[in-house]
């Protein structure tokens, strides 16, 4: 698998490209810097985008969505259906964050962690639902590299005060599930430098020594 990182989305919010050398079978993991960058790398590698990830519905990691589906009519924008809500008060979170108000295509397909069909060559897309910073918080598992969006970041977590957040939630869900991977796999989160699972469980200020 190979990565591809577009640091320069809104609110420093980071859009990733990862892709199969050999099938060039490829995903965008949220969709927030400048279609044209992503477009140009995709030609130039020559890669066959099937789907958008999205981690989850706030605004920053979806600023581009539409401008994408423009480009990429056969890309698959795929979610969770508990973060819909926040797709559709869209308006609401622009506004709050002072900045215009876009219009989000349509979401192509709701997914979960049943969802086992989604793959880039021979490698499975594993779906796992973190909620705490959202209802339907995402992270995507494929191989040994995790997209963490905004639930787990380099020395910290997302934040749980906004719509469908919660503190306790977002500490189950990494504790529970993201710290129960192998302390190997390298994390992309949505914000920030990448960082390691084995290297959160011993140093994120907000599990630490004490998990
Ligand atoms: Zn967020």
């Amino acid at each position: 698998m190979k990565i591809e990182v577009f640091p320069n989305g809104i609110y420093g919010a980071i859009t990733y490209l990862v892709y199969d050398e050999e099938s060039k079978e490829g995903a965008i993991v949220d969709c927030t810097c400048d279609i044209e960058e992503i477009e140009a790398f995709v030609q130039k590698e020559n890669i066959n985008l099937k789907y958008a990830l999205i981690t989850h519905g706030h605004f920053d990691h979806v600023y581009c969505l539409s401008d994408m589906k423009d480009k990429f009519v056969q890309t698959q924008i795929l979610m969770n259906k508990n973060d819909l809500e926040l797709m559709e008060n869209m308006p609401i979170q622009c506004q709050m964050a002072g900045i215009e108000y876009m219009e989000l295509p349509c979401v192509d397909g709701l997914v979960d962690e049943n969802s086992h069909d989604l793959k880039l060559g021979e490698k499975e897309i594993k779906i796992i639902h973190t909620k705490g910073h959202s209802k339907g918080g995402l992270c995507f598992l494929i191989d040994n590299v995790l997209f963490s969006g905004d639930t787990l970041f380099q020395g910290s977590i997302g934040r749980c005060d906004l719509w469908g957040g919660s503190m306790e939630e977002i500490g189950e869900s990494i504790k529970n599930k993201l710290f129960a991977l192998d302390d190997e796999i390298v994390v992309y989160p949505g914000h920030g430098d990448k960082t390691t699972i084995g290297y959160e469980k011993k140093y994120n200020p907000y599990f630490g020594s004490n998990y």
